[in-house]
């Protein structure tokens, strides 16, 4: 049975006006879902309207106020977080223990945000000359807009709303067209919490869409994720249209083993953090880099733990479920063949993988392919699914060359016991996240969220001090109370005494 997801405007539904639609599937079942209003000019209007309209009372409600509701938002997210992880596994098919994985990261941010009153602090400077003094204070920008890929259809927003919202902004979420309806959930849940109604709303649509969110002089900010090509358009339109904008890319996520590590935690780790989420993670590792001679071991043991993963429906406890769209799996899948066509050796296949799950569901197995060159397309390009490169060279400094030359930059690890080797890494590499024997690290939401290179174009990484930067415009306030000691005439410029 199929629904009709529309818009959410003024605190609430809104089917808009436009006849073009767009299908959501189960990518478990590839059964059509959901038909999605893709909005068109004047729906994408009404939605900024709206959240221009909201904006002065909620620029003007108390600290006090905003973050109660912050606080009752995040109390009841935590109560129902399974509804959401239901409607998550539904559409974008990652299994419901990693939906409630990526619902716990979100959570994380709106707890940050809870907190945003000892953030929003100014300074205060006493008789910066005589009898008159300074301060500052940081405003909200008034509405923004977030547009979120399909792979994070709960915490991406979350990475942003929760502050943007404390800061007394209000906001227009534009999600991706696959997985439409966890957003649609957050907004009833705002509601719940008592937010007032066009504080946070929700615009559902395509390039049209976010072309009028880039283009609409209402709109203060832009804080965009998903892949390079899409999030360079929208950095250089959204800047040439006045606007702050954090545009978040792609990513191509190495991993380097140095001959110390321990390899059985290194393999675990790989597993993990290649095929988790069916690879569709930006903080995926998708290449792994063997230094010295350890590689046929660790291949080995990746082998071992790759083997015996369950490939089925998210609902069914499976490991990985399926990819997120028909299209999707086919382009994967044309990788390994690339890849095996190029000299790649396949380990471990994915193709042909035996599912716990509807026939029709686009399902692709875990896929190890060893002795990737980085000529290779495999090596080349992000290609966003459970497919692992084992990459093999010779030393520390070959492994810092492949990861430095890459024009991505997000996230990276490195796994050796060698105190110095990692203290090295992480001062030299050109990566925004790095981890230490940790494969995947995604900072904590009282940090920042960001690559470098082509993984972020902006300067304002996600949540942390700097998201609180990013969704605030400072303000210097010069101030004196006029007493018969400053009076007389000088057209001189102002100075200090
Ligand atoms: P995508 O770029 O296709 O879509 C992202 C958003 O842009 C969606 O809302 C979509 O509707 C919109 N969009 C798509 N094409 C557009 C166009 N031509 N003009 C204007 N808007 C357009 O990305 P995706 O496939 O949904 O997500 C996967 C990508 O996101 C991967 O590249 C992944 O690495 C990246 N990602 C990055 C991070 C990060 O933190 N750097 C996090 C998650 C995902």
């Amino acid at each position: 049975m199929s629904t009709t997801i529309g818009h959410w405007v003024d605190g609430k539904p809104f089917a808009g006006t436009s006849d073009r639609t767009a299908e959501v599937t189960n990518p478990a079942t590839g059964e059509v879902t959901g038909n999605l209003a893709l909005a068109n000019l004047e729906d994408a209007r009404a939605v900024i309207d709206a959240a221009a309209a909201a904006f002065p009372a909620w620029r003007d409600t108390s600290l006090a106020k905003r973050t109660a509701v912050l606080f009752a938002f995040r109390e009841l997210l935590n109560a129902r977080k399974g509804e959401l992880a239901e409607i998550i596994t539904a559409e974008h098919g990652k299994v419901l223990s990693d939906a409630l994985g990526e619902i716990s990261r979100g959570q994380e941010v709106v707890e940050f945000a809870c907190g945003i009153a000892h953030l929003l602090k100014g300074g205060f400077t006493e008789n910066a000359s005589t009898k008159v003094d300074v301060f500052s204070i940081r405003q909200p920008l008034g509405p923004v807009g977030i547009i979120s890929p399909f792979n994070f259809p709960a915490m991406v927003p979350m990475w942003f709303f929760p502050v943007a919202i404390a800061a007394g902004n209000t906001v227009v979420l534009k999600p991706s067209e696959k997985d439409p309806t966890a957003s649609i959930w957050l907004a009833e849940l705002w509601k719940e919490a008592g937010l007032p109604d066009g504080v946070f709303n929700v615009l559902q649509g395509d390039k049209l869409a976010v072309d009028e969110l880039l283009e609409n002089r209402a709109i203060k900010s832009i804080s965009f994720v998903g892949s390079t090509p899409i999030a360079q358009y929208v950095y250089a339109t959204g800047t040439a249209h006045g606007k702050r904008v954090q545009a978040l890319g792609g990513a191509k996520n190495h991993a380097i083993v140095l001959p110390d590590a321990d390899l059985d935690l290194a393999a675990d780790a790989m597993v993990n953090a290649g095929f988790g989420s069916a690879g569709e993670r930006c903080m995926a590792i998708s290449a792994l880099v063997a230094v010295g001679d350890i590689a046929d071991d660790l291949v080995a043991k990746i082998v071992e733990r790759t083997t015996p993963l369950r490939t089925g429906d998210g609902t069914r406890g499976s490991d990985m479920g399926p990819l997120v769209t028909k299209a999707h799996r086919d382009k994967v899948a044309s990788y390994v063949d690339a890849g095996e066509n190029e000299g790649a050796t396949v380990v471990v296949d994915g193709r042909g993988v035996q599912a716990d799950g509807d026939p029709n569901g686009f399902w692709l197995g875990p896929t190890l392919l060893d002795n990737v060159t980085p000529e290779m397309s495999v090596y080349t390009d992000e290609i966003f699914g459970p497919v692992l490169s084992v990459v093999r060279v010779d030393t520390y400094d070959e492994a810092l060359q492949l990861i430095n030359d890459n024009p991505y930059g997000n996230g990276t690890a490195i796994f050796t016991n060698d105190g110095g080797a990692a203290r090295r890494f992480q001062n030299e590499v050109e990566v925004g996240m790095v981890g230490i024997n940790v494969p995947i690290p995604v900072p904590m939401a009282y940090y920042s969220f960001g690559g470098w290179k082509n993984s972020l174009f902006g300067d304002s990484h996600a949540h942390g001090t700097e998201g609180v930067h990013f969704f605030t415009r400072g303000k210097a306030v010069t101030s004196r109370w006029l007493d018969p000691s400053h009076g007389g005439i000088n057209l001189g410029f102002p100075q200090n005494d």
